[in-house]
């Protein structure tokens, strides 16, 4: 049995298959020494007030630069480092990193840094963030999380306690990529969350008929109801930007407002605004 076994898995054995295996253990044991090796950056891309459209805080993005491949996107190592717990060792470097950048800007703007879903595991994650506030001393008020909508549908006990805990320090909590599974409507008003971030999928609805402009009306009529603030990513043309802002969103984000930039390029756009 287990021979022909063996002979069947011989007759799919496709190359290309073990490669990729080869690529994605090479890229894993890379990563676990990218920290190390300071090849992480972060980049910052600024968000918008929806009536004034003044610059009102960021968001920290992680990039990697690989030595051999270039720029890689978090969404391509990110999931890597969850599986095998690289995440936490990144997740403290970005943390600490956007804190620090957002201290030297010239004027109060929040920082936002992406946590997660596995770091709601860690049972010092609260310390931790609590630490990094210490350590470069940013005001808690100055922070915001965001976290993944799908959230909620994991051990509720636990993360609401740790959620709690986290409201407790001063930052505020936003759902991201919120409306990607309707479920998450349902589970909001049992979360300290403090804001949402509509996905910027349903920019692709707002192209199309006045019903769909009328589900993310709904939506962020419904946030409002909640006293949550309402932002919606992704705007990357004019005719975004002016359906967004005729829905009475609160704040947006996008690369036709701005797209992520360097820490050193988004420290002289923030001046720029200010200083002069
Ligand atoms: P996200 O939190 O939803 O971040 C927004 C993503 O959309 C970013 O991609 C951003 O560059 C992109 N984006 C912003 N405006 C536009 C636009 O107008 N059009 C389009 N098409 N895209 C836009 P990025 O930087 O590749 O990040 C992808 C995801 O990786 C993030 O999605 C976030 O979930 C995750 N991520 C990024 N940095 C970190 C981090 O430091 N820690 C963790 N845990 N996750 C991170
Ligand atoms: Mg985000
Ligand atoms: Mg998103």
């Amino acid at each position: 049995e287990a021979k022909s076994q063996g002979r069947n898995v011989a007759c799919i054995y496709d190359p290309s298959m073990s490669e990729r295996i080869m690529e994605r253990r090479q890229l894993e044991m890379d990563l676990c020494q990218a920290v190390a090796r300071k090849e992480l950056r972060l980049e910052f891309q600024p968000r918008f007030d929806a009536m004034t459209q003044g610059i009102i805080g960021a968001e920290a993005l992680v990039r990697w630069h690989h030595p051999i491949r270039g720029v890689l996107s978090p969404d391509c190592f990110i999931p890597v480092a969850e599986e095998n717990g690289v995440i936490f060792e990144i997740s403290d470097w970005v943390l600490r990193e956007a804190c620090w950048n957002a201290m030297s800007w010239e004027n109060e703007l929040w920082v936002s840094v992406n946590l997660s879903p596995v770091e709601f595991q860690r049972h010092d994650l609260v310390q931790r963030i609590q630490r990094v506030l210490e350590e470069t001393g940013l005001s808690a008020e100055r922070l915001e999380l965001e976290i993944t909508e799908n959230i909620v549908r994991e051990d509720s006990e636990a993360i609401l306690t740790t959620m709690s805990d986290l409201k407790a320090l001063g930052v505020r909590l936003s759902m991201d990529n919120f409306g990607t599974d309707y479920s998450s409507l349902g589970y909001l008003q049992s979360y300290p969350f403090d804001g949402i971030k509509i996905d910027r999928s349903f920019l692709m609805y707002l192209d199309h008929s006045e019903r769909h402009e009328a589900v993310v009306d709904a939506i962020i009529r419904m946030g409002h109801a909640l006293s949550l603030n309402v932002t919606i990513g992704g705007v990357e043309t004019t005719e975004q930007l002016e359906r967004v802002s005729s829905l009475s969103c609160d704040q947006v984000q996008g690369f036709y407002l701005g797209p992520p930039i360097s820490p050193a390029s988004f420290k002289e756009l923030v001046c720029d605004g200010v200083c002069r």
